[in-house]
């Protein structure tokens, strides 16, 4: 199973995400985590990419592709994959359906989780996410049992800089400018499905189970 979530950030595509490869054991790649690990272990590749990062910018398509390119396709062909974040532009698109055409496969099912503007930024300046395995929580809605600690690892919890207003804003409106027509583009293969991300967690996970057994 080759499957995409899509969805603009702070629609809780990494947590559904996480449970989805769980459940049907798939390869989790997001090109958002690869960054700020190769960031952390101090790598050219990510202290390059940290820089758009910061900002809220996207890093460029070269750059990205490279990296998913290597992750799925060298050494080892990943066959049951999850992408979470990846692509984000017509450009990553067109490259992602080359790299999988030479392998003579395609992606089943690109899942887009819809949320509106207000209740993403409502949700992601209470965002904190571990500074040490990247799990995530919500200061209201999601909250660690002791303040500012991941009840998984024990690890300091931190708003990400992106998570910050401008940030965010700035996250909506390339969000809206570039991956947004990715929507077109794969509505136009018939391989699009939409669900409400306003639900709770549990809702919208059920959502995506049924979607993935009615139509996989
Ligand atoms: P995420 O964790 O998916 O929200 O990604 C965090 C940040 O990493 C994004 O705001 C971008 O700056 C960068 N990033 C992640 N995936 C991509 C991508 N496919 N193309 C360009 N930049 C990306």
């Amino acid at each position: 199973m080759k499957l995409l979530m899509m969805g603009p950030p702070g629609a809780g595509k990494g947590t559904q995400a996480k449970k989805i490869v769980e459940d049907y054991h798939l390869a989790n790649i997001s090109t958002g985590d690869m960054f700020r690990e190769s960031y952390r272990k101090k790598e050219s590749l990510g202290l390059l990419a940290m820089e758009f990062i910061r900002d809220g910018h996207l890093v460029s398509d070269e750059i990205t592709i490279e990296i998913v390119r290597r992750r799925l396709f060298v050494n080892h062909v990943e066959k049951n994959f999850l992408l979470d974040g990846f692509p984000r532009t017509i450009t990553q698109a067109e490259a992602l359906d080359e790299m999988l055409e030479v392998e003579q496969t395609k992606l089943d099912a690109v899942i887009q989780i819809v949320v509106s503007d207000a209740v993403i930024l409502n949700r992601m300046v209470g965002r904190r996410s571990c500074s040490i395995c990247g799990a995530t929580y919500h200061v209201d809605y999601k909250p660690p049992q002791k303040e500012g600690v991941c009840d998984a690892c024990g690890g300091v919890l931190y708003q990400r800089e992106d998570d910050k207003h401008e940030s965010v804003r700035n996250r909506l409106d390339i969000y809206k400018e570039k991956t947004k027509p990715l929507i077109d583009y794969y509505d136009a293969q018939g391989i699009l499905y939409e669900v409400n991300g306003e639900k709770s967690f549990d809702a919208v996970y059920r959502d995506i189970q049924t979607l993935l057994e009615t139509h996989l």
